[in-house]
């Protein structure tokens, strides 16, 4: 079973190694849907004859992945971040261009709240360690790459709820500016089950200061998702859960106005729209 394994893998290994390009091959390449914009992906098909096998893939300082999605077409991924300035993204391997990919405007909306507990906006110096800590803790976490092949990466929405606030929008606190928000708020009420939007390992499920009670899964791939506020876990770290598994209840732990659901999706360590991966449009 061992060596089974191990030549499973090995072609992805190799690949891997020999042109520090992940390599990803699975039957469902559609995912995540071409959405050329901060915050979304590009996934465009290249012709198998086009893509030469030992040269290096160059996308400027953005990362990729690749999908074999049949023998004749490779799907190049390339998570665009949320701050991406640029208005083209080029994918070229020695002097020779696959493609040239124009940027869509796309338009995020301004936020403004107001938190009365200041200790939350401003935390006090006591809470700064915890919140350094955990703020490593998470980068990790979304930057995990596990060499796995994904049968699928289409996802359910976790949250039976109403969006309350979208991915990306400029968000301001007590009129202080914050972090643009890198996830979907979805609200419902406090006990609702939130489900695993896709098969995947727990490798976080703790308290944190910000997020309250919360969950990162690590689906293979670079892919990786996060669910924050939870009134109660229900799984625990190194869980293997699968699609439509009961993971927490919808809380309103950590900073929060309300009880919601705040999902974020990653893929090599970039926060993405989850919109992208969902299956049914919201
Ligand atoms: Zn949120």
């Amino acid at each position: 079973m061992r060596i089974k394994i191990f030549i499973f893998f090995l072609p992805l290994i190799l690949s891997s190694c020999m042109s520090k390009m992940h390599f990803l091959s699975s039957i469902q390449c559609d995912f995540p849907l071409h959405s050329p914009y901060p915050g979304g992906v590009l996934n465009i098909p290249i012709n198998n004859n086009n893509i030469k096998k030992e040269s290096p893939l160059i996308t400027g300082n953005l990362k990729f992945t690749k999908c074999r999605s049949s023998n004749k077409y490779t799907k190049i991924i390339i998570p665009i971040p949320l701050d991406f300035k640029g208005k083209k993204i080029s994918a070229k391997q020695e002097e020779a261009f696959l493609f040239n990919e124009y940027l869509t405007e796309k338009f995020y909306r301004e936020s403004r709240i107001t938190i009365s507990d200041e200790n939350l906006v401003n935390p006090g110096d006591d809470f700064i360690p915890r919140i350094k800590e955990e703020y490593q803790l998470s980068l990790k976490a979304k930057q995990i790459y596990t060499p796995k092949r994904l049968n699928a990466w289409e996802m359910n929405i976790p949250v039976v709820g109403q969006i309350s606030s979208e991915f990306g929008v400029r968000r301001f606190i007590n009129d202080q500016p914050k972090n643009r928000h890198s996830g979907i708020d979805i609200y419902a009420k406090e006990g609702t089950v939130i489900t695993a939007p896709l098969a995947g390992e727990a490798i976080i499920a703790s308290n944190f200061f910000y997020k309250g009670n919360a969950i990162y899964i690590n689906h293979g791939a670079g892919l990786v998702s996060s669910y924050s506020h939870l009134s109660e876990i229900n799984i625990a770290k190194g869980d293997l859960v699968e699609q439509g598994d009961v993971i927490g209840f919808v809380g309103q732990t950590g900073r929060v106005t309300g009880p919601h659901l705040h999902w974020e999706v990653y893929l090599m360590g970039i926060s993405i729209n989850p919109e992208v991966f969902l299956s049914k449009p919201l």
